[in-house]
């Protein structure tokens, strides 16, 4: 193994998974951080990148801002990447969609909390727009198959092969659930589906679906700022991945679909 530093590509960790704000659902007892709370947060978890997000209150234009200042203010600290949170029912999203198409560099979808399934036709513009731009598409996956299966998700990928589908919690937080998801994925050869670490505890299922999907189809989140991203990059240090796979799962994944957005300026 080599020392912090010696080796460029294995300690770039990119967590793609990190909410910022305040959350309304009372599941997590009015949880709120600010950017600069998570950006300590990250810094103390040695992470060099992360695509941050809103909460379920939505507010992508005060993340923004939060985020323009942010890099205006420092040189140096994590490389941070913008996720805009899509609410169909959200009246201004589409204007400020429009007016920031430069910082964003992918969409968060929560079918659970927007009672929608991602194959609603509500959706359907803004999955456009992730084709048009080349934007991944972080989709949250739960329990509740009828919204939030990852089923849904992955008819959705395969109906859009030129967007990147990042199923949130391996596809659904149980064993069941993450394996059903991973067969899929390798049954079905959808190349444009992966699966997003975050609050999967068990290492030995991340390392199952490892095995299923391969390295490059995985992609390390925490979903800070509900968990702590040294508890989730315990998980997949756990595993006794090649330098080279844990590489790309700690971070080559994501940086890749970002870099491949088409209009993100950062
Ligand atoms: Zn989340």
């Amino acid at each position: 193994m080599a020392d912090a530093g010696a080796t460029f590509d294995a300690f770039q960790v990119f967590d793609a998974h990190v909410h910022v704000g305040r959350w309304r659902t009372p599941d997590f007892a009015g949880r709120a951080s600010d950017l600069s709370d998570v950006v300590r947060v990250l810094q103390a978890a040695r992470i060099t990148g992360a695509l941050v997000m809103p909460t379920d209150e939505g507010d992508n234009a005060g993340l923004l801002r939060a985020l323009a200042e942010y890099r205006a203010r420092t040189g140096s600290g994590p490389e941070l990447y913008f996720a805009a949170w899509i609410r169909p029912a959200d009246a201004g999203l589409e204007e400020f969609l429009d007016q920031n198409v430069s910082q964003i560099h992918a969409f968060k979808i929560h079918p659970s909390f927007n009672r929608l399934p991602i194959s609603d036709p509500a959706y359907r513009r803004y999955l456009q727009r992730a084709s048009r731009d080349r934007l991944p598409v972080v989709v949250h996956c739960g329990r509740w198959q009828e919204v939030a299966g990852y089923e849904i998700a992955l008819r959705v990928a395969a109906d859009h092969p030129d967007v990147p589908f990042v199923l949130s919690h391996m596809g659904g937080d149980s064993a069941a659930l993450v394996l059903g998801a991973a067969r899929a994925i390798r049954e079905r050869g959808l190349v444009n589906a992966f699966l997003g670490t975050e609050s999967i505890r068990e290492y030995w299922l991340v390392e199952r679906a490892l095995d299923l999907v391969g390295p490059e189809r995985v992609v390390f989140g925490s979903d800070h700022n509900l968990n702590h991203p040294a508890s989730f990059l315990a998980v997949i240090d756990a595993i006794a991945l090649p330098p080279q796979d844990r590489a790309r799962v700690l971070g080559q994944n994501a940086r890749g679909l970002l870099a491949s957005a088409k209009t993100a300026s950062r």
